[in-house]
């Protein structure tokens, strides 16, 4: 149920595509709806683009390239930075409409607008430090220019889980390198988007520079602009199943692609863990998002010497858990995102359970409207269970056990991804193992959460190609030129 300062708010987010610096309706005037998934009502219809405006989109983005690759690094850092001022103004109004759209508790809407917004400080900030280097060959007879330039007309796809986030992540380095962009944000949550976009306009954006398409048809709409002569770069966020169509795609025009897909963290207890840090640990890398991150804990290795311990302590935690739409006070368990996601993690526990598991708490969907699941612990989880090969995004704690840390390093490595590992250890040897053992792009170490947008963020293996953030996020918006020049005293 939206109360008074919820409508308002949705009222106050465009609800066209923002094409060449205008809110303007889709082709024919189509709309999709848009839901809360705490009450399954539509909460907003915004425009549907069709293959042409996704044509439209590129074409504005196009024009605005030159202009903008030749905007001075400065503003272009000037703007990302009066953005980053003007969102945190607004933090309020974007934690809430992400929680109205996609179902996070409140408290989490607002760490992912802090997180997300870090990324337009943090671009602002590099945006003027892209350097070159000048130097002789080694045989003196030239000088070798290496410089860096803007890669050209981007397309960026983001999913409906971090809405903000995933957004700033590819939007601030792109601008930040003066590259020019359409962005196709999830048809499940394009509201925060359209409301992110808006404050970059306010902030001075010009025209074409950002533009944005939602639409039912992403396959449609996105082909044809991906295959686009003209377009220069594809990032995505979402599934490996839709990143790797989305590669063979690319290989048409062999584009420049950077791809941040699925995950399957291993969370690794060593019997000379910090049982305390590692429950506190455990509970945000599984139930942040309500388990919905491509970074949540998805297997529970932990030694059988503290298998006990571990499982009595997380299932009094998760029986405490309070579930509801994600406005309410205290709320920490908020709505799947709709019930085909509901019904994915009834299947994963219901095979685990088949195959021997036990259920500690939780274990169904809750009889509510909305799309829930119950916070779930299951112990006894036997190899070859679905739930320790398949992303599960939800609220559900598999644990298995080990007995040595060489069956830890198998099982945590077996597996196509490679995107993140969670280490709990208070042996500092160990730990300097498992960072030289682990197949993943990311570890937390005694940590639950790793994400910052000064961190390369990306994956090994099926998880994914280039890096989001750091000192590296930069470089996938540039392309690199070497010139020779002769020797100036020969
Ligand atoms: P998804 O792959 O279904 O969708 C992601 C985006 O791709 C959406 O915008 C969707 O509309 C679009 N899309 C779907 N099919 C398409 C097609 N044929 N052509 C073009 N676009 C298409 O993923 P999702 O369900 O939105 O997100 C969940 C997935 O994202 C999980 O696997 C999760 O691990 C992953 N994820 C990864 C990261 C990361 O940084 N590695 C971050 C967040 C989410």
């Amino acid at each position: 149920m939206t109360d008074e300062r919820e409508k308002q708010l949705l009222a106050g987010v465009p609800d066209g595509l923002f094409i060449g610096g205008q809110w303007r309706p889709a082709e024919g005037g189509r709309t999709l709806p848009v839901h809360d998934p705490a009450t399954g009502e539509v909460v907003k219809e915004i425009a549907d683009a069709s293959v042409a405006d996704g044509k439209a989109a590129l074409d504005a983005a196009c024009e605005a390239f030159d202009d903008w690759a030749a905007t001075p690094a400065r503003e272009r850092a000037e703007l990302l930075r009066r953005t980053f001022e003007l969102v945190r103004e607004r933090a309020e109004d974007l934690a809430l409409l992400m929680t109205i759209e996609m179902g996070k508790p409140l408290a989490e809407s607002r760490g992912e607008v802090t997180y997300g917004n870090e990324f337009v400080r943090w671009f602002s900030e590099v945006a003027a430090h892209v350097q070159g280097r000048y130097g002789a060959n080694p045989e003196n007879t030239g000088r070798m220019i290496v410089s860096q330039h803007p890669v050209g007309p981007c397309y960026l796809i983001t999913p409906w889980n971090f809405p903000l986030a995933m957004a700033t992540r590819k939007i601030a380095p792109a601008l930040a390198a003066g590259c020019t962009v359409v962005i196709k944000p999830a048809a499940l949550t394009p509201l925060t988007t359209s409301a992110f976009v808006q404050i970059l306009v306010e902030a001075g954006l010009p025209p074409g520079v950002v533009n944005v398409i939602n639409t039912s048809d992403s396959g449609g709409v996105s082909e044809p602009i991906i295959t686009d002569p003209r377009l220069r770069k594809l990032s995505f966020t979402g599934s490996t199943q839709v990143g790797q169509i989305l590669l063979r795609q690319a290989s048409e025009r062999v584009l420049r692609t950077s791809m941040e897909l699925g995950g399957n963290a291993p969370f690794i207890v060593f019997e000379d863990a910090d049982v305390d840090k590692a429950v506190e640990g455990a509970l945000l890398a599984k139930f942040r998002n309500i388990g919905q991150a491509c970074t949540a804990a998805n297997r529970f290795l932990v030694h059988a010497d503290v298998a006990e311990e571990f499982t009595r302590r997380i299932v009094e935690r998760v029986k405490s858990f309070k579930v509801g739409r994600g406005t309410e006070e205290g709320v920490t368990i908020g709505p799947l995102i709709d019930d085909r996601a509901v019904a994915k993690v009834e299947a994963l526990v219901k095979d685990a359970v088949a195959r021997g598991a036990k259920v500690h708490t939780g274990g169904q969907r809750l009889d509510r409207p909305g799309s829930f699941y119950a916070a779930t612990v299951l112990s006894d989880v036997q190899p070859g269970s679905d739930i320790l090969r398949q992303e599960i995004f939800g609220p559900v704690l598999p644990i298995a056990t080990f007995g040595d840390e060489d069956e830890a390093v198998r099982l945590a490595n077996d597996t196509d991804f490679g995107l993140v590992s969670y280490v709990y250890t208070e042996n500092l040897a160990r730990g300097q193992r498992m960072i030289e053992r682990l197949q993943s792009g990311m570890m937390g170490l005694n940590m639950g959460v790793v994400s910052n947008a000064a961190a390369p963020f990306g994956g090994w293996k099926l998880s994914g190609l280039g890096r989001e953030g750091g000192a590296e996020g930069i470089n996938e918006y540039l392309q690199t030129k070497y010139t020779l020049t002769p020797n100036p005293f020969a």
